[in-house]
């Protein structure tokens, strides 16, 4: 099977890269090991949620998917709060003092993958292999060629890594792959509170790592991502429901009142990764495979969706010979690594400086963020970094 553009893993990023390459024409094969299952009614709202910017939605209404993802459900967000569980620090961004109506959605990963793949199962020159895993993949000078695990072979002129942070097209590249594990996890879970969310997003930094409450479709439903040690997130794991409802509550400081019910539980390691190298000739990688961040400030997706939109900006007019030319993959590395790393270093500095007890940092940090939070400028320059615009 021939086609101008392989890609592996059929995650957001993927997907929509397949999406974009898709519409200007190119023959492209996405290949990814599992669908993601059908979207249970609320209150049964998924575990894995993006937070996604506007630059992200710009992007997935761009390819035609976002009316899709309104008619199954997302919640828009138009404040944020964030605060420091140590002292008197706060800080509040409103959609409505940038004259907006949002700063951002919250999504269910779900209803970003079924709104792409149904766009991919319409696309006559896009092939979805699913089932199918990448086994092998050898290349020279007539392109790549890709072996699955059933048996079956494909050919083409560019292998795209979009198979997330265990990505075996990057190991199979020998890219090396760059980790600095923060001894943390993440555990995330669906829980319902007594007060109402108010299409705000809720942050609060303890030592120990920062708790977001993220609203979702439902008033009473946020989806939570808590940081934290690794061996507190095992216990907080394996607690008693009241115990845990009760753990929930006390860490956001009861801002939406008291934690009433949960959905299952799960805890991710945290890691800040990246690859040496996103290119090699005729192989590149996007999203997950070349980075992983911290999810503090929920920029994971984000990034991912700006890596696509620049590799299908620097492909697009190529004869389809040139497609796995390294110079044209490095302009796209060049362009992509610096904005990837930056972020990455940010996320770290600040899980750094909201993770320390030192006195003076703590001082520094909460008169900060209460300046901050006085400047309506600085403000409103810094809300508009993180909606990607
Ligand atoms: C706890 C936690 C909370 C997070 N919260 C946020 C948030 O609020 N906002 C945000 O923007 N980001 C968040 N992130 C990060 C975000 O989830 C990731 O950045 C994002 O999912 C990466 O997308 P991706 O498509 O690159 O990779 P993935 O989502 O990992 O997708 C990779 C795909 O490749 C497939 N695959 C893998 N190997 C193969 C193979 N050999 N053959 C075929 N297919 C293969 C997999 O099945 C998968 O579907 C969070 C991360 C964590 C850990």
């Amino acid at each position: 099977m021939d086609y101008e553009v392989l890609i592996v893993g059929g995650g957001i990023v993927g997907s929509l890269l397949a999406c974009l390459l898709g519409q200007t024409g190119r023959r492209v094969a996405l290949i990814e090991t599992q669908r993601p299952t059908a979207l249970a009614p609320p209150p049964a709202f998924e575990l894995r949620v993006s937070a996604l910017n506007r630059a992200s939605q710009q992007a997935l209404q761009q390819v035609g998917a976002w009316p899709e993802m309104m008619a199954q459900r997302l919640a828009p967000y138009a404040s944020m709060v964030v605060w420091d569980a140590t002292g008197r620090g706060e800080i509040r961004f409103d959609a409505a003092d940038l004259g907006e109506t949002e700063l951002g959605h919250i999504v269910e990963n779900k209803v970003i993958q079924h709104a792409l793949l149904a766009l991919i199962e319409r696309a006559a020159n896009i092939d979805l292999l699913c089932p199918a895993q990448l086994a092998t993949y050898d290349v020279s000078a007539q392109g790549v060629q890709l072996s699955l695990r059933d048996g079956r072979t494909l050919r083409a002129q560019l292998l795209v890594g979009a198979d997330g942070a265990h990505s075996s097209v990057r190991a199979q590249a020998n890219i090396a792959w760059r980790r600095e594990d923060y001894g943390q996890k993440g555990l995330v879970c669906v829980a319902k509170t007594s007060s109402a969310h108010q299409a705000t997003a809720w942050q609060r930094f303890m030592p120990t790592g920062p708790l977001a409450f993220l609203p979702l479709a439902d008033p009473n439903y946020c989806s939570i991502v808590w940081s934290l040690p690794a061996d507190r997130a095992d216990v907080l794991l394996q607690q008693q429901a009241a115990a845990f409802h009760q753990s929930l509550s006390e860490a956001l400081d009861y801002r939406l009142g008291e934690v009433l019910e949960s959905g299952p539980r799960a805890a991710f390691i945290l890691q800040g990764a990246r690859a040496e190298h996103y290119a090699q000739e005729q192989v590149v990688l996007v999203g997950d495979a070349a980075h992983t961040i911290h999810p503090l400030a929920g920029q994971g997706v984000n990034l991912g969706i700006r890596d696509v939109l620049e590799l299908s900006t620097q492909l697009a007019d190529l004869p389809a010979t040139e497609l796995g030319n390294l110079a044209t993959l490095r302009r796209y590395e060049r362009a992509r690594k610096g904005d990837n790393m930056l972020t990455l270093k940010a996320m770290e500095g600040l899980a750094f400086l909201f993770g320390n007890r030192q006195p003076v940092l703590k001082f520094a940090r909460n008169e900060g963020l209460a300046l901050l939070n006085h400047l309506p400028l600085l403000k409103q320059a810094l809300a508009r970094q993180a909606m990607g615009v």
